[in-house]
């Protein structure tokens, strides 16, 4: 079997069941052994509720703790700001010439991708793996959810239906996954976190977030 690397990048912030779910079920359905959970640098459009990145990557380590499938990648916290994926997955190949690349993203990121930063270089690097995630949780940046002609396009040119597909090149190549819906964003956590005592609060913590997050949250006292 080709070795093939699999980064999953997001704020995790904090890390979650939708996070997780998603990526090991996708990984299972690609066949691959192994993800490295990528903690982004915070990008200005969103809000870090005063988290910072050393929180985070607490957070994402003690994620991978407990599930051997799973290791933390903390190239793009290293790199001169500012920081985009394209930057970071050109320091990623330089280190690893020609092997399979595969950059997870949910379906809200996929249907954002033209407003990222030298967006068509991505798939120079790598190939692009969009997990299924509920309608609700656009970002604020993302289009509507009705593809755009470019992601139309880029969708005909380089969907691959089989991930066998994707050891056969090292980059160029979109899958779309056929994994389950996890209804859950970290915001929606963070405001469940943040008022403890509100019954109405539609999300139950405990239900998404892991032990050891649970304790690290509560330890440290973040996002009261
Ligand atoms: P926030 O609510 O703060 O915007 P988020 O829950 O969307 O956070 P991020 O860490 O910003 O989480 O997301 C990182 C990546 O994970 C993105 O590509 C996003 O689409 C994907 N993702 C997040 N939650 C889910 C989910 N429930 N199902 C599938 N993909 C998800």
């Amino acid at each position: 079997m080709v070795p093939v690397t699999c980064l999953f990048g997001g704020t995790f912030n904090p890390p979650h069941q939708g996070h997780i779910g998603a990526a090991l079920h996708t990984l299972s359905e690609l066949g691959f052994d192994r993800l490295g959970l990528m903690p982004c640098k915070i990008p200005p459009h969103k809000s870090t509720a005063g988290i910072s990145e050393h929180h985070r990557v607490e957070m994402v380590k003690r994620v991978c703790e407990v599930d051997s499938r799973l290791y933390p990648e903390l190239v793009e916290l290293s790199l001169p700001e500012p920081s985009y994926t394209v930057k970071t997955l050109q320091a990623i190949r330089q280190q690893q010439a020609d092997e399979p690349l595969c950059f997870f993203m949910g379906e809200d990121s996929w249907q954002s991708l033209t407003a990222w930063f030298e967006w068509p270089e991505l798939l120079k690097l790598a190939h692009l793996v969009v997990m299924r995630r509920p309608a609700g949780h656009r970002s604020q940046t993302a289009a509507e959810p009705v593809l755009s002609s470019e992601l139309t396009r880029l969708k005909q040119l380089h969907q691959v239906e089989s991930p066998i597909q994707l050891t056969t090149r090292p980059s160029g190549q979109i899958y779309f996954t056929q994994s389950p819906l996890f209804d859950v964003s970290s915001t929606q956590l963070r405001q469940a976190l943040a008022t403890p005592d509100n019954d109405s609060s539609a999300i139950n913590v405990d239900d998404w977030l892991s032990p050891a997050v649970i304790h690290y949250i509560r330890e440290k006292r973040l996002y009261v």
